[in-house]
């Protein structure tokens, strides 16, 4: 049995809903915000956070990044770049300070608990005015007073702990109509290549009756979409004594009736039968799923550490699609991993082309100070990494063709985002496997899930027309 986790006492909270209430009553505070983030949906969802907190402190937010009065960078250290061009947009504001002295910026997110960030920032950046790391997003609200108050910089970076699931704080969530909800945090697994556990802690499940009251608050408001997430959701609840798994969370969920339920993302060595099953007699749950393989070689599966071969991950593949025949697969793959051979690039070629994947995120191997990968030996040069990506983005595009193509004709349910980027006459959104697709329709029909029957596959997204004006 694991460690058993639990909840950052409700005393520790009333504290910084009582800081909240203090900064609100304030004269002198920022008035505007801006939180800009980088990486996956769990930063998103943390900024969602961070700008309920604001919300409660009287803060609004502003029309733009250069007219607010605090910038938030909630920041992502997956992949070097993603690092690079935070700091690069935060010292872009240093200029901007030089004109507005009042400005205040913060960093917090998954960059700033990387080991030694929080020294580069004293030395490097001391226009920074705050920064936190992601076990203590929820002390932002002292923190931000103490920033007013008292006219320094404030930078608290802890590390993880037991206690650390926090409950009770407010959210502000953009979309009336699709949400995220954290069902756990951090990560266990320890891939070779990964920050992800090093910076987020160790896997903290929520409590089921919370996640499940949340889903209940947010369908009862009209959400017609929730994201379940997790670093990986599949361990959800190993590290709680009332065996609730991510099965049965996932069916009491779908029982509640939330009209289209999404999760991500889930490691394959914990996919379980139990959890193919609750998908396939799910009402409500999204035949899509997102499987991050990361490469298709049983000896650089073994050195990322990733506890599965290339046979028993397609062994699950198959096991899915024979459960739901018309499930989508999408993945995460690494090229130029260290070491990688010819050989064991085209593995993953050849992976891609057996599962036929309806989309992939092709990534080159990014090296992350601290984790194993990064003192490996094997270095491949940039010209062959890039060679090698530029080949297999070429294998699933031909394939995402391919498998677009079968989709014309069929009624799709989308649920409608926005107008197209593209074109302000059309609307955009997802249909049940994730895919963007794009039809002549009204406004009237943001928010609502509709039948479109699809008449074009395009290079990444489907085009179709309205069947029914009338929602499903
Ligand atoms: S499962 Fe592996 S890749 Fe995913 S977050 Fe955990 S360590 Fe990183």
């Amino acid at each position: 049995m694991r460690k058993v986790t639990s909840e950052i006492p409700e005393e520790i909270i009333e504290l910084e809903r009582q800081a909240m209430r203090r900064v609100y009553e304030m004269e002198e505070k920022p008035a505007s915000y801006c939180v800009v983030t980088y990486g996956c949906q769990m930063n998103v969802h943390d900024s969602e956070k961070l700008e309920g907190m604001l919300k409660e402190m009287g803060a609004a937010p502003a029309e733009d990044r250069e007219h607010a009065d605090f910038v938030i960078f909630n920041t992502c250290c997956v992949r070097d770049n993603a690092e690079r061009r935070a700091l690069g947009n935060v010292t872009w504001l240093k200029e901007l300070k030089k004109t507005r002295p009042n400005l205040k910026v913060a960093v917090c997110g998954c960059m700033v608990q990387e080991p030694g960030m929080v020294e580069r920032i004293l030395k490097q950046y001391p226009f920074i005015d705050m920064a936190f790391g992601t076990h203590n997003l929820f002390h932002f609200p002292t923190l931000y007073e103490q920033m007013i108050l008292e006219k320094r910089r404030i930078i608290e970076v802890v590390p993880d702990s037991d206690e650390n699931i926090p409950e009770g704080l407010p959210v502000y969530r953009s979309s009336p109509y699709q949400a995220y909800l954290t069902i756990m945090y951090g990560c266990n697994n320890f891939c070779s290549y990964c920050i992800v556990p090093y910076v987020r802690g160790r896997e903290r499940s929520r409590d089921p009756k919370r996640i499940y009251d949340e889903a209940k608050m947010l369908m009862d408001q009209g959400v017609q979409e929730i994201t379940l997430l997790g670093q990986n959701v599949n361990s959800y609840g190993l590290d709680r004594e009332d065996g609730v798994r991510f099965p049965e969370l996932l069916e009491s969920i779908d029982r509640l009736g939330v009209p289209r339920i999404r999760f991500m993302t889930s490691h394959p060595k914990d996919l379980s039968v139990d959890l193919m099953d609750v998908i396939a007699g799910g009402s409500h749950i999204a035949p899509a799923f997102h499987l991050p393989v990361q490469h298709g070689n049983d000896r650089i599966l073994k050195s990322m550490n990733r506890r599965y071969t290339r046979d028993s991950y397609l062994e699950k593949v198959d096991m899915l699609r024979a459960r739901i025949p018309d499930i989508s697969l999408t993945t995460d793959l690494i090229v130029a991993y260290p070491g990688e051979t010819e050989a064991e690039f085209e593995d993953t070629c050849s992976l891609v082309e057996r599962v036929r994947y309806d989309s992939a995120f092709t990534f080159i191997y990014s090296p992350r100070t601290g984790t194993p990968a990064a003192n490996m030996s094997g270095r491949i040069e940039e010209e062959e990494a890039s060679r090698r990506i530029q080949k297999l983005i070429a294998i699933q595009k031909k394939i995402t063709g391919e498998n677009f193509a079968k989709y014309i004709g069929g009624t799709h349910h989308v649920l409608v985002e926005a107008p197209s980027k593209r074109n302000k006459d059309q609307m955009s959104g997802k249909d049940e496997y994730n895919i963007t697709v794009n039809f002549d329709g009204p406004t009237s029909l943001i928010g609502k899930i509709v039948p479109v029957t699809i008449t074009e596959a395009k290079e990444t997204t489907l085009k179709g027309v309205l069947a029914s004006e009338k929602a499903v």
